[in-house]
């Protein structure tokens, strides 16, 4: 199919993670409005156990389910080209650690089955399959590299955003599949630890991975949110790897209550010395169409473009996901 716009895909946002809480779904139509094509909404990061993951799965997918009008769940690749063509928004979902597995790796296919599309190693903090990206991270462990076996043979991409330095570096190496950084940001840019050196960069690349860009100031850099912002972390990971390893994972939070007695409640895992606080910058899915904007501003060509908003993702979800 031949569209006459590029596909616009955001790998991370972020709804509460309140089972019986639906106020907020709603929302999505915010991406939906703004022109995006795929979202992926996370369903659990770091300490949360295998009861919420299912928990948050079976509050998405019942209510997107209901909403068939202007959504639809993900079930293969080709519910892309579907949903695009109904003007629905096409929903996938994602998990940010390996502790919705626990010690059982027989549940990624299930997440799977469920529609979960990547899942990251470890969530700042160290666990069971690796380092964190804010703790003392010894590596990738045995049980991580299994993971990542039991990832690449069910058909989830790998992710290791939010992961260490030296686990996410074996990672990529250990990965029979592509490994993404779904959402971070260049450290070159912005010296903060959940950014990723250029090296990381490189050796994601060269493995066919994408880097997604957040839209996150903190990682921004200063707590600048802005499109211009946004677009100069992408455009310096183009100029470092090629455009063909770009794309974008907003990371954008619906709802800034819970963020904010998040970051209070989880000084483990939000310390206010790298940042973490009330009055975080965070991109809108609105401002997308002004970031592409800025890249062409930038000398990004229409193909290049057309790879940096979605393609890319494209590229690696047709390798990756199986079906
Ligand atoms: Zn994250």
């Amino acid at each position: 199919m031949i569209e006459a716009t590029p596909l616009v895909w955001d790998n991370h946002a972020c709804l509460p993670l309140r089972p019986h809480d639906l106020s907020f779904l709603p929302a999505l139509e915010r991406h939906r409005a703004a022109g995006t094509h795929v979202v992926m909404i996370n369903v659990g990061y770091g300490d949360d156990g295998i009861e919420q993951h299912v928990r948050m799965l079976a509050t998405f997918r019942a209510w997107i389910t209901a909403h068939g009008d202007r959504y639809r769940l993900i079930e293969s690749v080709d519910d892309i080209a579907l949903a695009r063509a109904a003007g629905q928004l096409a929903i996938g979902f994602d998990i940010e650690g390996a502790n919705a597995v626990a010690d059982q790796l027989s549940l990624v296919g299930v997440y799977r089955d469920l529609g979960v599309r990547w899942m990251l190693l470890a969530y700042n903090r160290n666990n069971r399959a690796g380092g964190g990206c804010q703790d003392d991270d010894g590596g990738l462990t045995p049980f991580g590299r299994a993971l990542l076996e039991e990832l690449a043979a069910r058909g989830v991409v790998a992710c290791a955003s939010h992961t260490g330095y030296r686990t996410a570096r074996e990672a990529i190496d250990a990965s029979p599949t592509p490994l993404v950084f779904s959402h971070s940001n260049p450290r070159a840019l912005a010296d903060h630890p959940r950014n990723i050196p250029d090296d990381l960069i490189v050796a994601c690349a060269a493995r066919g991975g994408v880097v997604g860009i957040n839209g996150i100031g903190l990682f921004l850099g200063d707590n600048d949110a802005s499109p211009a912002r946004m677009a100069r972390a992408m455009a310096y990971v183009a100029d470092l790897v090629g455009a063909e390893h770009v794309g974008i994972g907003l990371d954008f939070l619906h709802d800034r209550r819970e963020l904010d007695e998040t970051i209070a409640a989880h000084p483990e895992q939000f310390p206010s010395a790298l940042g973490y606080g009330a009055g975080m910058a965070f991109m809108a899915p609105e401002d997308l169409p002004e970031v592409a904007r800025e890249l062409a501003a930038l000398g990004m060509s229409e193909a290049e473009l057309a790879g940096v908003l979605g393609g890319n993702w494209l590229r690696v979800a047709r390798q990756v996901w199986k079906r």
